[in-house]
């Protein structure tokens, strides 16, 4: 038998290509699951691994793709039988192992997850990473205090895939959401998905010499990084919190105060999704279930197939992708 996957691979003088080939499946890598994939999505992490940037990937040939959803085909696992919809996500799946740019991907059953049944494959898949990743960040600051009448919430990289996940279910929660853009022309699909208030990037971006700014959010979720990070700490009110998840800006924060910690009791709260554990996974994907409306997800996709992917991965790395981009691997 064989499957078709989007395979990346390094010549000689290191230059590296993707391109859709058809594979056997004994090149599949073992795993006591073999999922008939029908959906993956595109993150920003599948742009790293797609043009073999920031050392992600270690061993090629490989095939990318961190998300997928489909089918059990077959499997020695117990808790999953042939017929089940099962979606994955982390893991390092798509980096250290082939993951689901692919008709056909073989995984390891603790990393599944069964699809909750009022979700589609590709409505999983408009979720993904990014959408599983802002649900955690949501229920981490629910954790840590945060409920619609502290105020507004303040979100960054709005237009992304985890910010316009976390716009839509903050507002769907009831939360007056403030969303940060560098792409004006975005501004109507970031107040479609909920958001009151649209943030010129400008505004954040450059670095404050304050140790303070007057109190404006209750909390924050942030997908930027670097010196916005800080800008947005600095402005969170007493006993505040911001969910740091992403670093679309950059990893260093060149302004770092600790004043907002010690003078305003602000909390600033990580967020990983690669490993979280299965029960974590379980309960997010099943607030996202009813937290996310349909309607505002669908609003999200653009659908592509496998062989935009080449063209997918720089695009995403420059910012260029809006929302969430849903690859039909089929
Ligand atoms: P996207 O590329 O879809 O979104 C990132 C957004 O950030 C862009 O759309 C843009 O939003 C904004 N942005 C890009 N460059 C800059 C810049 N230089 N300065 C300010 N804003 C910028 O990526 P994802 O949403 O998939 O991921 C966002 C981040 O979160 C990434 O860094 C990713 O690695 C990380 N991540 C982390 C996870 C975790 O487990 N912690 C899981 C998933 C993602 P706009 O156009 O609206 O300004």
């Amino acid at each position: 038998m064989t499957f078709r996957a989007l395979l990346v691979e390094k010549a000689e003088d290191g230059a590296i290509s993707a391109s859709v080939k058809d594979l056997q499946d004994d090149r599949l890598p073992d795993g006591d699951v073999t999922v008939a994939v029908e959906y993956s999505t595109l993150n920003y992490k599948d742009g790293l691994c797609i043009t073999g940037h920031g050392g992600l990937v270690r061993s090629f040939p490989h095939v990318p793709g961190v998300d997928f959803a489909g089918t059990v085909e077959a499997s020695d696992d117990p808790r999953y039988r042939p017929g089940d919809r099962v979606v994955l996500t982390g893991w390092r799946v798509g980096e250290v192992w082939w993951g689901g740019y692919a008709t056909r991907a073989r995984v390891k059953g603790d990393w599944l997850v069964p699809l909750p049944d009022t979700l589609t494959t590709r409505q999983a898949m408009a979720i993904g990473t990014a959408g599983l990743t802002a649900m955690l960040a949501v229920m981490a600051l629910e954790k840590a205090g945060l409920s619609p009448p502290k105020g507004e919430v303040l979100v960054t990289g709005a237009a992304g895939g985890v910010g316009s996940v976390a716009v839509a279910i903050l507002a769907r929660l009831g939360y007056r959401v403030a969303a940060v853009t560098g792409r004006p022309e975005a501004a109507a699909y970031l107040r479609e998905l909920g958001a009151e208030t649209i943030i010129d990037r400008a505004e954040l971006a450059a670095a404050s010499a304050k140790a303070l700014e007057s109190e404006r959010w209750a909390g924050a979720v942030d997908a930027v990084g670097g010196d916005m990070l800080m800008r947005v700490l600095k402005q969170v009110k007493y006993d505040g919190a911001v969910a740091s998840i992403g670093l679309a800006a950059g990893a260093a924060v060149h302004s770092f105060t600790v004043i907002p910690f010690i003078l305003r009791g602000v909390s600033l709260l990580g967020i990983d999704s690669v490993m979280r554990p299965r029960d974590e996974r379980l309960d997010a994907w099943s607030r996202i279930a009813t937290d996310l409306p349909h309607d505002k997800l669908d609003a999200m996709i653009t659908e592509y197939g496998l062989a935009d992917l080449p063209a997918l991965g720089p695009a995403i790395l420059e910012g260029k992708v809006r929302g969430r981009a849903v690859i039909d691997v089929r």
